[in-house]
């Protein structure tokens, strides 16, 4: 569709909106003729006539009338029942309904708007005042339907909106989740490792509490690999992880993938004695798992070697220094003949235990 032809479709249907439709029921032609005079000429009324009250509802909803003009006697049905009618069908419960009327008769007009008239006209009136009112109330009816529409888009809009940020919000907790998480062990990767270390670290200085890692080392595991291959090792890997996230209970703690077969635990709040009771736990659960190793030197099941370090960070301290320290104690635990623990207090105090 061209642009023009688009617009000239748009204008249209705007100015159709605008109409006034206006619908009589009469059951009297010599009334109807006399209104479709009235409102011949005027380019933004358009006029329907039904003279059977039976049907008058109907075609109310029919023709979309915005402006109704109600006779009150009429055979069968009268004209107070359907403005009762109208009013009580969702399609027509808010057109504005004039009713016209032979009587001018305070009683009948108080009944009438009662019932649900908007207006109240003696037949037959004045073509200059039934124009002015059916022009008036049609432009109050057309916009009240545009707001109520506006409205309906509104809600739906914003329903799609909430909806979208639902999702959005969603997938940013799984993006977080993931961005953060090893994928092959499930454990929290390096990342998250870095972030919640320097969290923590920041959280003891103001705490003054101690804050203890654990670095953890699956001893030859070079050689597990060479021996049963590369996908026995990731199923290694996954049971010694499922092995340490068992052994800590403290919503704080954190357990994450260092690097290949390096593991790493933050404690906070935790002791050096502390600590090492979490490295003896996980030793002894390593050697309750019997992971076969045929070929280590210091078992015939898969063991750790464990590095233990505590710190009470103050403002001149560094989180790097009971990295290195916690590493240090790792390396002398393998230095020790592997499958122990190391422990070192900052700053330095060294102790030693054997798993
Ligand atoms: P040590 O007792 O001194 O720690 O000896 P090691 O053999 O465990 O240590 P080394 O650093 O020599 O070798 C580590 C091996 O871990 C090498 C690599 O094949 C293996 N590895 C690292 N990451 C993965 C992984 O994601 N999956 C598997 N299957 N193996 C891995
Ligand atoms: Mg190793
Ligand atoms: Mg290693």
């Amino acid at each position: 569709m061209s642009q023009d032809a688009q617009n000239a479709e748009e204008t249209a249907a705007i100015d159709h909106a605008k109409w006034a439709v206006v619908l009589l029921v009469d059951d009297q032609a010599m009334v109807a003729e006399g209104i479709r005079r009235m409102l011949a000429d005027e380019p933004d009324i358009k006029f329907h006539y039904c003279p059977d009250p039976k049907k008058a509802v109907h075609e109310a909803i029919a023709c979309n009338a915005t402006v109704i003009l109600q006779d009150l006697v009429m055979p069968d049905v009268d004209g107070m029942t359907l403005v009762r009618f109208y009013r009580n069908n969702p399609a027509t419960r808010d057109v504005p309904i004039i009713v016209l009327s032979s009587k001018d008769d305070p009683h009948i007009k108080s009944d009438a708007f009662d019932q649900g008239a908007t207006d109240y006209l003696v037949k037959l009136p004045e073509k200059v005042e039934l124009l002015a009112r059916i022009r008036a109330h049609a432009k109050s009816y057309i916009a009240q339907k545009e707001r109520d529409e506006a409205f309906r888009n509104l809600s739906r809009m914003q329903a799609q909106l909430e909806k979208m940020n639902d999702e959005l919000a969603h997938s940013n907790r799984e993006l977080q989740r993931l961005s953060s998480m090893d994928g092959l062990t499930g454990l929290a990767n390096r990342r998250q490792f870095d972030e919640t270390l320097e969290q923590e670290w920041q959280r003891a200085m103001r705490t003054s509490l101690p804050l203890s890692l654990i670095f953890l080392d699956i001893d030859f595991f070079k050689r597990y690999n060479d021996h049963y291959g590369h996908q026995a090792g990731d199923d290694c890997l996954k049971k010694v992880a499922g092995a340490l996230e068992k052994t800590i209970h403290r919503p704080a703690d954190l357990v994450s993938r260092y690097g290949g077969e390096e593991f790493v635990m933050i404690l906070p709040d935790t002791t050096n004695e502390g600590a090492l009771a979490v490295a003896e736990k996980v030793l002894a659960s390593l050697t309750g798992l019997k992971i076969p190793h045929a070929n280590s030197a210091v078992a015939d099941h898969v063991t750790l070697s464990i590095g233990v370090a505590t710190a009470a960070p103050r403002e001149d301290s560094q989180p790097e220094e009971l990295i290195e320290t916690a590493d240090k104690m790792l390396y002398r635990a393998k230095e020790r003949g592997r499958n122990c623990i190391e422990v070192a207090l900052l700053p330095p105090t060294r102790k030693s235990s054997n798993g």
